[in-house]
């Protein structure tokens, strides 16, 4: 490979602390869930990688079924790994998870502690990795005990599998609970990886970031940019290039014209702070300092640079802020 990391990185981005652990997150990380099947050019996949690398972000997040088909993206990652990133894997925070369906019978999704080690090796096989930094639970399952999933992710870490462990989309009463049984087991819950954007407000209503902060744990908020709605690019239509057109996760009827007009609102109150809609809505979930990262994904190297670009502008006054709500309330 003919790929050199650019020697300022560490310069431009500003790393938080996860909660009250000793591992610091990039403001910014990059997640793999779209653009990194089979249906993506290899070659754009390492630009967004090796452009993300460039911008100080060391966290990569992946999960067991992303591609598609399913398992692609930790292949293509692995591959990156090997190539572009070679000599750099101490650098890197990567996770992966398991939760959703992912192969076929009663043992390839939800919470078993047989399918969470199974899969967990599964993605250590196609990463080509020893250890992930951080092995979720990608979503609670009403039909396992809690001891058995928080079990499972215990014995992950003590088999070398992973670092840390962290939990997806819990609310905040199972988000307590989960947190106590792994405190118990001696294996902190370093994270929780919940949507997060200022059309989808969950979390506050919640309580969740209160929750987070009495377990020392950090956050890692999802679709910031709510899929690529909250950027410039759905201000008149749907242009042919975006997930919205391509039959993705994305639903075009969600892109009404009373949201049209809510974005083009949001988009001039960005303008008026000198930031694009995406550098506006990434800013905006990291005001509280319990979001540790804003997990954006991207499908070309330039939305990651814009993406980062937010870093500029991260105050906001009240003013704007309730302008905010305003705009985003449906
Ligand atoms: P975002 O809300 O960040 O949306 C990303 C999309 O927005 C891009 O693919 C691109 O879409 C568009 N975009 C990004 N930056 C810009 C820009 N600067 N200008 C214009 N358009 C831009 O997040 P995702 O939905 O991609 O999710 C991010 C990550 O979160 C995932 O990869 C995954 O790691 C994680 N996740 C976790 C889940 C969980 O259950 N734990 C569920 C979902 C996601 P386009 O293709 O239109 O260009």
């Amino acid at each position: 490979t003919d790929y050199r990391p650019d020697p300022d990185r560490y310069d431009r981005m500003r790393y938080r602390r996860c909660g009250r652990s000793g591992l610091q997150l990039p403001a910014i990380s990059l997640g793999l869930w779209h653009n990194f099947g089979h249906d993506t050019p290899h070659q754009t996949k390492r630009d967004i990688c090796r452009t993300a690398f460039d911008l100080g972000i060391t966290h990569f997040d992946l999960a067991n079924n992303y591609g598609p088909p399913p398992g692609s993206a930790e292949e293509a990652f692995g591959d990156i790994l090997r190539t572009d990133f070679a000599g750099h894997r101490d650098e890197l925070v990567i996770s992966s998870k398991a939760g959703w369906d992912m192969w076929p019978g009663p043992y390839g999704e939800f919470g078993s502690r047989k399918y969470l080690i199974a899969s967990c090796d599964q993605s250590l096989k196609r990463l080509g990795l020893d250890y992930v930094d951080i092995f979720y639970s990608h979503r609670f399952d009403p039909d396992t005990p809690l001891e058995e999933t928080m079990g499972a992710l215990d014995h992950i870490v003590r088999s070398g599998r992973a670092l840390y462990v962290g939990i997806s989309s819990y609310n905040s009463a199972r988000t307590r609970e989960a947190a106590a049984i792994l405190r118990d087991l001696g294996t902190p819950c370093l994270i929780h990886q919940p949507s997060y954007n200022m059309l989808n407000r969950w979390i506050e209503r919640d309580g969740l970031l209160d929750r987070l902060e009495d377990a020392g744990m950090g956050s890692i908020v999802f679709t910031p940019l709510a899929q690529g709605m909250l950027t410039g690019k759905y201000l008149r239509d749907i242009p042919a290039d975006s997930r919205a057109a391509q039959g993705k996760s994305l639903a075009p009827d969600w892109l009404t014209d009373d949201m049209t007009q809510r974005l083009n609102g949001l988009n001039d109150l960005a303008a008026g702070r000198g930031q694009s809609l995406a550098q506006l809505a990434v800013a905006w979930t990291l005001r509280d300092p319990r979001v540790t990262s804003a997990l954006i994904g991207a499908s070309r190297a330039s939305q990651v640079a814009d993406c980062v670009g937010a870093l500029d502008r991260l105050d906001f006054t009240a003013d704007e802020l309730a302008r905010i709500d305003e705009l985003s309330a449906g």
